[in-house]
């Protein structure tokens, strides 16, 4: 009954590091996948993620049983005042409603499922270009896609003219999605004045804003700085949606470990909405796994432990930031041709380097080197052992 089942094709990123592990040689780089490496290449768990996991090992206490749909309370709570602010008036006013999901990706599809069943306006725009899952999570919760513009492939850096014109004309009410910080895949951010003028003409037209955060504390190094964006929306009054992950940042990719709030006028609503969230995640995996929350529960509720979770991710934050600098350095030493500066400017965890996709390939099949073929490299990927080899293929690979 499956025999006319046609084969799918791989995930474009996820793809990437398929080809990378049956690739044999012993100079293989994968850039591909915005996974944290090493200086030695090793993917990385936090001292402090360690510390947590053994506090819950010996806590003879902790029982397995479900959580509730929508997660652990607390960790909910911790994760509203991380991305909102401690002192956030719309949490003191029990106007959000923040519920545990699957990482950054569950929590904007639970978003984009409630929005496709309670919202009138079912059109989001994305920033072009973006994740490449977001089209798909979108559509497939029922939402329409349409596009912004936001990338200048000229300056390498932001289209605010386009950005502010296609907002603009988008229909009243529409969805916007907007990365909090380190927009993926440019490295591209808008100016905390531009930030201000986005808000100002999304508030004026009532759009809606749908935050995706998966970087907070990647970008500058600071969880506060990192987060302004989201604040600036929230601080007005209005309504707005924000997906968490702590992938990144906790460097919990795989234990799945999100939020997706809800910012709403009054407590009234809500809790209604939560009620309405409740019945979207029931049906779709009837609750969260336990053991990731707790680890970041454990971390935010406990001083100490939260300030060594934030001295141990500005030190990813800054071993990523050398990397850009040893990365401009070395196509400088080769005197490689064109503009490299973008590699400085650019924010987060990857360069949108400007390469083609035929580039790409070259350097893929010469120099074993493999990225999405839209030229985005995970700087955090790199180490100083790889930079040469890297600066040297995109060198071959721009002078050909
Ligand atoms: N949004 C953006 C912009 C991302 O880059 C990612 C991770 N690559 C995610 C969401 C979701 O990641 P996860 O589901 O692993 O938290």
């Amino acid at each position: 009954v499956f025999s006319h089942v046609v084969r799918g094709p791989e995930d474009p990123i996820l793809g990437v590091t398929v080809a990378y592990n049956k690739d044999p040689s012993p100079n293989k780089l994968n850039l591909g996948v915005g996974a944290y490496r090493t200086e030695e290449g090793k993917p990385l768990v936090l001292n402090v993620v360690r510390k947590a996991e053994q506090l819950l090992v010996n806590d003879r206490s902790r029982i397995k049983e479900y959580l509730p749909i929508v997660g652990l309370a607390e960790f909910n709570k911790l994760s509203a005042k991380l991305i909102f602010g401690a002192d956030s008036p719309a949490i003191r006013e029990n106007r959000i409603t923040t519920v545990q999901c699957l990482s950054g990706t569950g929590s904007l599809r639970v978003g984009a499922e409630f929005l496709a069943k309670h919202y009138h306006q079912r059109t989001i725009y994305i920033p072009l270009p973006t994740w490449g899952n977001h089209t798909k999570v979108f559509n497939l919760a029922g939402l329409s896609v349409k596009s912004y513009r936001y990338y200048d492939p000229a300056t390498r850096g932001l289209n605010f003219q386009g950005l502010l014109e296609d907002l603009g004309s988008a229909p009243s009410g529409a969805i916007v999605l907007l990365h909090a910080c380190a927009h993926n895949p440019t490295g591209v951010d808008p100016t905390l004045d531009q930030w201000e003028r986005i808000r100002q003409l999304m508030r004026s037209k009532g759009l809606l804003p749908f935050f995706d955060s998966a970087y907070q504390g990647f970008a500058s190094g600071s969880l506060d700085a990192d987060a302004q964006s989201v604040r600036m929306f929230v601080a007005d009054g209005g309504e707005c949606l924000a997906a968490q992950s702590y992938a990144k940042n906790m460097g919990l990719y795989g234990e799945r470990v999100g939020a997706l709030s809800i910012v709403c006028k009054t407590a009234d609503v809500a809790s209604r909405v939560e009620s309405q969230l409740k019945l979207v995640i029931r049906p779709m995996y009837s609750n969260p796994p336990i053991h990731g929350a707790s680890i970041v529960a454990t971390i935010l509720r406990d001083r100490n432990l939260y300030n060594e979770w934030t001295i141990e991710l500005k030190a990813m934050a800054d071993r990523i930031i050398s990397m850009r600098h040893q990365l401009s350095d070395a196509l400088r030493a080769r005197s490689t041709p064109g503009d490299w500066s973008h590699i400085i400017k650019q924010i987060g965890m990857f360069t949108f380097t400007g390469l083609n996709s035929k580039q790409v390939a070259f350097m893929t099949k010469e120099y074993h080197i493999y990225m999405t073929s839209d030229g985005r490299i995970s700087m955090a990927g790199l180490s100083s052992k790889t930079v040469p080899h890297l600066a040297d293929a995109i060198h071959a690979a721009v002078s050909r």
